[in-house]
């Protein structure tokens, strides 16, 4: 009995992951595998659902979002809509130091109402219970293992025994399939952390094949120090490390990237491991509280940010902090302490209008620069745009309007790179064998549509998204499909 794929991508131009140029031909899929990619007409069954991609669409590997904070959203927001209508098929969650795991009722950006699981393990029971449409690598972040074991609030350093603690909660996370640590060194309580109690834990996830993910601890003024710092820790534990959502923060420190880049080229030229990730943007994102007080606001800072989401007073979302200020009557250190103290008002998320332009394109080009949307799936709110647009944007403005990256490298940084990298082989090339997750998109037309003012807007010029070889996005509709999987990393098969 002739065998026939499950799918059929006819007439494509097959962007392979591999950077190279893009071919014309098939892409055939059955039991969720790449059965063929390549200029061969594959024949089909009665049963083979059959995609058009008309000479003119593009194939590619699903995109692999190295950088999201999608780790309660796998449970709040298991469709992944954000996500799945960019072509995303995979997401790195556990960033900036804050993952879902281990969770007991601490209240940080990552934590889920009610959870509660000591380990990687749990936090995997508990989201593949409903399902989810992606599928997730976690990354376990030292801020929450570190309020979990020394407290939120404790301004020093850690102890010994409190070191070999944490470490124990890394290796049992990298034990259970995390792809390494993650810091958030701005962050409370990462930012009391000095280096040798980071090297000890990345050491850690190094003994395992893991990863160092940094936020690193400054990414305005003191941005060159604070990559050294990153490479060092590289260095003293063993551990590659990557460097999330690079960038320069204030006028003062726009085209500083190219002076870190230059300085990671060096590292690497030297024997280290180092490698990057950015999103398309010149606003950043996160919690209000973490930027700024009622004793350190200032006028330039409130002219610079917008509320994002403000659970306690949802209508100053989306606008400038000087402006509600001026319309509530408020001076600006009651404005903030109004919002910080209120109920809820600690989840407040601020945006903030701080990069240049020239630093995107710097960062763009560099070849070993992975894209990471950084979004924050805080849907009640008006979230920064990054959220739904940053992988149609990366085509829509670097490859099409600047033509800085070509489509096939601009897929190769969101698929192979991500993949070998974050330790997710048999993804992110279109190859026979390897994992059906796939996206079909437009070239001519791919673009964001999301905006400060309108966020939460699906893009344009996706057309199909496969995960796992079921279709998630048919025609531009999604379909509800929940195949995605917790993976392992450096497991070929899935955990
Ligand atoms: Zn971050």
């Amino acid at each position: 009995m002739p065998s026939f794929p499950d799918i059929v991508v006819r007439d494509a131009l097959i962007a392979d992951g591999s950077g190279g140029p893009l071919a014309a031909g098939d892409v055939a899929i059955g039991d969720g595998l790449i059965l063929s990619a390549g200029p061969e007409a594959v024949p089909a069954g009665p049963a083979t659902a059959e995609l058009d991609a008309r000479g003119s669409l593009v194939c590619a590997p699903g995109f692999i979002d190295v950088h999201t904070h999608d780790d309660a959203a796998l449970i709040r927001h298991p469709g992944l809509e954000f996500k799945i209508a960019q072509g995303c098929t995979s997401l790195v969650i556990g960033n900036c130091g804050f993952s879902g795991f281990p969770a007991t009722g601490v209240d940080d950006i990552e934590s889920v109402a009610g959870a509660d699981w000591p380990d990687l393990d749990g936090y995997r029971a508990a989201v593949t219970a409903g399902g989810f449409a992606c599928n997730a690598i976690a990354l376990v972040g030292h801020n929450t293992i570190r309020s979990i074991v020394i407290g939120r609030d404790e301004s020093r350093p850690a102890r010994p025994a409190e070191i070999a603690v944490m470490r124990d909660h890394v290796r049992r996370a990298m034990e259970q399939g995390a792809c390494g640590l993650s810091t958030g060194l701005i962050y409370t309580p990462g930012k009391w952390a000095p280096a040798e109690e980071i090297i000890e834990l990345a050491a850690a996830a190094a003994e395992a094949g893991g990863l160092y993910v940094s936020h690193i601890r400054n990414e305005g003024d003191r941005l060159l120090e604070s990559v050294a710092e990153a490479i060092g820790i590289g260095a003293e534990s063993g551990c590659p490390v990557h460097i999330s959502h690079h960038k320069a923060g204030g006028r003062q420190n726009w085209g500083k990237v190219a002076g870190s880049l230059a300085a990671i080229d060096a590292a690497n030229a030297g024997g280290a491991d180092v490698t990057l990730d950015f999103y398309p943007y010149t606003a950043s994102s996160g919690p209000m509280a973490e930027y700024v007080s009622p004793e350190t606001v200032d006028a330039e800072w409130a002219e610079l940010n917008q509320f994002a989401t403000c659970p306690p007073f949802p209508a100053y979302q989306g606008r400038r902090v000087s402006a509600v200020a001026a319309d509530e009557g408020l001076a600006l250190p009651d404005l903030v302490r109004r919002v910080l103290t209120a109920p809820g008002g600690r989840r407040t998320i601020s945006i903030g209008f701080g990069m240049s332009e020239g630093d995107l394109v710097t960062n763009v080009r560099h070849p070993l620069m992975m894209i990471g949307s950084d979004g924050i799936p805080d849907l009640d709110g008006l979230p920064h745009p990054r959220l739904y647009g940053t992988f149609p944007r990366v085509f829509a403005e670097y490859v099409r309007n600047r033509a800085e990256i070509s489509v096939g490298e601009a897929v190769r940084r969101m698929t192979s790179l991500a993949a070998d990298r974050f330790g997710l082989p048999g993804r992110g090339r279109l190859v026979p064998g390897a994992h059906a997750d796939v996206v079909v998109f437009d070239p001519a037309t791919i673009r964001d549509v999301a905006t400060f003012a309108d966020p939460k807007r699906e893009p344009d010029g996706v057309r199909w998204v496969i995960v796992n070889g079921v279709l998630a996005v048919d025609g531009g509709r999604h379909t509800g499909a929940r195949a995605g999987r917790m993976l392992s990393s450096g497991a070929a098969d899935v955990g």
